[in-house]
């Protein structure tokens, strides 16, 4: 068997493309404002994507670069004053921050409604209850992109590899609000290659180059790979896994165009409700 790919980037393209039209109807230009400490290259990368993003479709964005010695107080300072400020509608901070800031309480400073990003615990509380709120932008991009594929979830056996509170705890946490029997996986897991064998669809999650060997997976499952390693690997060996699947997403334009495209919606969203 040779697997089908999962098109990220046109799926992707679609939610654009309805957003921007969403944008156009609206009173005020929703502005995204994202923060970004330290220089990580990949980092940078990420957030000049999602500028970049933004400007094609009419959002406005707002850059705040700070220096890689900013204190937990200085940045939570800098995030509740955007979470203030009228003319955001959404915030991002960029993940990871250096190791010496408390992400946690970071994260913590963006008011609710402009968590476009959905990394505060009250989006993670408001998603695992089935309730009305911002979704985690890469979890909430899978589960969009499964539904694109029509993947039926209900009964079946989901395995998500990494339990990242960004990452593996939410897309979880959405897996098993649509019916399927999740397990986890993380770093302390025995016996990870017969756990993925079982699954009807996996999730890798880790930041480990192929961790995920093709010859784990079930004939016929569905693999989604958010990893993305130097390079432009995955998280999943990904020739070998092809010719098992059923469905695959490709590295690069599988899940990452999702997560941004999630993002946008998300921001317009906010914009929307805000007036
Ligand atoms: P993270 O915070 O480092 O979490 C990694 C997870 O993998 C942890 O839960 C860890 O377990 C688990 N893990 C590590 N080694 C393992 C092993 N040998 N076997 C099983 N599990 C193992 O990473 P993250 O932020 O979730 O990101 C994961 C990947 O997704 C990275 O490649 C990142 O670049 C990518 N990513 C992509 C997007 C996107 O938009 N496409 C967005 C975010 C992240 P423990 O909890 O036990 O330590």
């Amino acid at each position: 068997m040779t697997a089908r790919i999962m098109d990220g980037t046109a799926v992707a393209a679609r939610m654009l493309a309805e957003t921007e039209q969403l944008v156009r109807g609206l009173e005020r230009q929703p502005v995204l404002a994202t923060v970004l400490v330290g220089d990580d290259p990949a980092s940078q990368t990420y957030v000049r994507m999602k500028r970049s993003r933004c400007a094609k479709i009419g959002i406005g964005s707002r850059s705040v670069e700070l220096p890689a010695s900013t204190t937990t107080a200085e940045l939570v300072a800098v995030i509740r004053e955007l979470s203030e400020d009228p003319g955001v509608h959404g915030i991002l901070l960029q993940h990871p921050v250096p190791a010496h800031i408390d992400e946690r309480a970071a994260f913590e400073a963006i008011a609710p409604a402009k968590d476009v990003d959905g990394v505060t615990m009250a989006s993670f509380a408001a998603m695992s209850f089935g309730e009305r709120g911002f979704q985690s932008c890469t979890p909430g991009g899978i589960l969009r992109l499964l539904d694109a594929y029509e993947v039926p979830l209900r009964g079946r056996r989901a395995v998500v590899v990494g339990r990242s509170p960004i990452l593996g705890k939410p897309v979880g946490m959405l897996l098993l609000e649509r019916d399927a029997t999740v397990t986890y996986c993380h770093s302390k897991t025995v016996g990870l290659p017969e756990i993925v064998a079982e699954a009807d669809v996996v999730v890798a999650a880790v930041g480990r180059p192929e961790l995920v060997r093709g010859s784990w997976i079930k004939p016929g499952a569905v693999v989604l790979d958010a990893g993305y390693n130097p390079g432009n690997v995955g998280d999943v060996e990904y020739g070998a896994a092809a010719e098992r699947a059923g469905l695959i997403t490709p590295v690069p334009g599988g899940v990452g165009p999702m997560t941004i495209a999630l993002l946008l919606e998300q921001t317009a969203g906010a914009a929307q409700r805000a007036r």
